[in-house]
Formats: structure tokens, sequence, C-alpha cells
């Protein structure tokens, strides 16, 4: 049984052929570039089946030709997709709204459905629908599955999902709180549950995927009951180039004051802002050598970055009341011990406490970090979208 996973963003494909069961990955690869000009000699497809690498080089002019070549260098590498006997093709959709909050065989209306979805989430439903589209001209006869990036958030409790305005213009432009990494979310918290050899329904939980984007969840018994994104991935922690939680009313003034149109505060908040904003790079990895040179403004960006994932964390642990499990997980929380470290620094008095053997460990399996005998579990889960989307597939059309 193989399940190809479909990762479409606005210029990039990502995508693993892998096996549900065993989360054997059989290939992967990466379309980037996508509609962009570039030198004839450029990679732009990178293919990883059986030990080697593959690539395509040029300009890829659009999703469609993009898996095109995908497929052609999987028969390059002697596997045949359209004769592979695939099981599912899953694909990773980014906002469901209040219409689809589980995995979904597509078919013209649902396909429809995620396109009429696009106002919620512009750079990124669109994108889907395109790679969906290619996927099914290629695969015709394999079922295609929708699996939402919102869709564990579905249930939050009305408090939880309900912004504070005007309720007859909320209602008429679907705004409330609908959440994003949901597949991460629930598939971390059910590997923490499987690590403490629980059952996810015994179980509090609060989980901070911290990844470019970044996002943190409260669980109740394996049910999302509050997290940090919001109508859009913009909402919430600070991230590699979005702000996060800002107060509404800066908009207004730049607005205002500046006279910033939409498109540059948008600009501003989703690519300009966050880490980067803060101090000129994004990846932690370039964050942690300016701080180290003695870079002030790094020091502040990650000094802020921790304030607010300390502030979500409180605001949860209030929420659930009793807390089993804090993990971590996705680039940064899985490969960052400083900033698991200062998250829950000073935390004793609430059972929280992080062993710094542990958390320096050199490991890449699902852990513990909190030293043994702790009140609450600190752990570090390595995320896995595809596998958990795979499996969702296999699920639906098994
Ligand atoms: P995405 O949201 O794009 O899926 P990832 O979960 O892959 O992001 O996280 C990417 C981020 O993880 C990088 O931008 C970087 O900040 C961070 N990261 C990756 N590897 C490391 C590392 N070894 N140490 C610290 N940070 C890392």
């Amino acid at each position: 049984m193989q399940v190809l996973v479909i990762n479409s963003g606005s210029s990039s494909i990502k995508y693993q052929l892998l096996e549900p069961d065993s989360g054997e990955v059989v290939a992967s690869g990466q379309v980037s570039r996508i509609g962009e000009p570039v030198a004839a000699d450029a990679p732009t497809v990178e293919h990883h089946s059986d030990g080697q690498t593959l690539e395509h080089h040029g300009s890829v002019p659009d999703h469609a030709a993009g898996l095109r070549i995908v497929f052609d260098l999987f028969a390059r590498g002697g596997r045949d997709l359209t004769t592979a006997g695939l099981t599912a093709v899953g694909h990773r959709v980014v906002h469901g709204g209040e219409v689809f909050y589980r995995p979904t065989l597509i078919d013209d209306d649902v396909l429809r459905s995620i396109d009429e979805l696009s106002s919620l989430a512009p750079l990124h439903n669109p994108a889907n629908v395109t790679g969906i589209e290619s996927a099914r001209a290629l695969l015709p006869d394999v079922p295609q599955v929708a699996v939402f990036d919102t869709a564990f958030f579905h249930g939050l409790p009305d408090a939880a999902k309900t912004y504070a305005i005007d309720a007859k213009v909320a209602a008429a432009h679907g705004i409330r709180r609908y959440g994003f990494h949901g597949t991460s979310h629930e598939y971390v918290s059910e590997q923490a549950a499987r690590l403490l050899g629980r059952d996810p329904a015994e179980l509090n939980q609060i989980v901070f995927h911290l990844g470019n984007g970044a996002s943190a969840s409260a669980i109740r018994g394996g049910r999302a009951v509050d997290t940090s994104m919001g109508l859009t991935p913009l909402e919430g922690l600070v991230m590699g180039t979005r702000s996060g939680d800002i107060d509404p009313g800066i908009l207004l003034h730049l607005a205002r004051t500046a006279g910033m149109g939409i498109g540059e505060i948008d600009d501003l908040l989703n690519r300009d802002s966050g880490i980067k904003g803060l101090s000129g790079v994004n990846d932690f990895r370039e964050l942690f050598r300016l701080i180290e040179s003695g870079d002030t403004a790094a020091r502040l960006a990650y000094d802020v970055y921790v304030h607010r994932l300390r502030r979500y964390l409180g605001a949860y642990l209030v929420e659930l009341g009793r807390v089993d499990a804090i993990t971590f997980t996705a680039g940064v929380g899985e490969n960052s011990p400083p900033v698991r470290a200062d998250a829950l620094a000073g935390l004793e008095g609430f059972g929280i406490a992080v062993d710094t053997e542990r958390n320096t460990a050199k490991d890449r399996a699902a852990r513990y970090i909190s030293p043994a005998g702790s009140e609450v579990a600190v752990l570090v889960v390595p995320t896995d979208e595809e596998l958990a989307i795979a499996r969702a597939a296999a699920r639906l059309v098994g």
C-alpha cells in the first residue's frame, strides 16, 4: 500500500511517496520556483528515491508542468506512478472553513468548495486547488483525499473561537478562529500520548509547533480546546517572518498616519515582521550566531519570541487546569534546546522542569526532556505531517 502525499504551495510542490503502515518514505522531493523566470541550468526539481537524487533544471511554468516533471523523474527512477496501483493521493489543504472538518474524498463539488474558501486563505487554497487538479489529471483513477490544516480545530469551544467584534459582521464574512497546523498538533499529541503509554482521552496537553510558522494548542482528552492561530495563520506566536499577535490598532495607525495600503501592511506583517523584522534574519541558526556575536537586536528578537511563548503557556495552563504533557515540535521546537529551556524556565512551582542533559542530547527520536519523575512530562516529538496525511487518506479509502 502506497500513498502519494502532495503539499502544493504558491510556487512550490513538496511530495512524498510513502507506506502509511510502516511510515517508510519510498521517495520524496520538491519542485521550486514554479512560474518564476529561472536560468536554464538552475535546479528546480529535486527527487530522492532509492538512495539516489535526480534533478530537473530550468523553468517550471505552472503546477501541472511541475507535477508532470515529477512523474517523469519517478519513471526514470524505475517507478511509473500511473501503473503503480497507488492507494490514494493525499493533499494537504490549508483552509477547510466551516465546511470541512475531516479528511474528505475529492470530487468536483469538493474541489469547488475548496476553491470558494480561497477568500479565507488567498495565498494557500488556490495553490492547493491547482495541485489537486494536476494530480487528478495525471492519476484519474486514483482516489484523491483532502486533509485540512484547520480540521483538528473545528470543534473549538465557542468562547475560544469567537472574536469579540459585531456578531453580524463576523457571521457575514466567516470571521472566527479556525486554527492551522492542525494535522501536526493532532499527530504530535497522539505520539506524545503513545510515549507516555497513556490514552489521549485521559490527557491534558500543550503542543508548541515552532517552525517558520509557529502555533500553540491546548488539548483536552484528544480534542483541541484552544489554539494560537486564528482566522489566518498570522495570529499568535512570534514567527520567522510573521508578527503574531499585535494591537489591531497598529494597522489603523499605519494606514492613517503612514499612508500604507493593504498590500504594504500585508507584506509588513506576513513577510517583514517576526524574528526577521526585529533581527534581519528569520532562521534560528543565524539568529543564534548573531546573538553570540553580541548583536542586541537579535537578542531582543529572541527575548520577544520567548516572552510570547510563555504568555501562551500561562494562558493554556490556566485553561486546562492540569497539564500532563508539554510537547515541542517542528524545525525550531525539535532542534533548539535554548528555546525549550527558556520557554519553561523557573516553572518548578508548576511541576514543570527541563533536564539540561536530556534537553541538549543529540537525539532525533520522540523523547522526554523533563527529569525522571516530573509531575508534567516535557517532550520533544518530531512532527510528520506527510505520514499523518498518508494515514488519513489510506484510512478513508481503505
Ligand atoms: P516550516 O514552517 O517551513 O515547515 P520547519 O518546521 O521546517 O518550517 O522549521 C524551519 C525553521 O526551523 C528554520 O527556519 C529554522 O529557524 C529552524 N531550524 C531548523 N533547523 C534548526 C537547528 N538545527 N537549530 C535551530 N533551528 C533550526
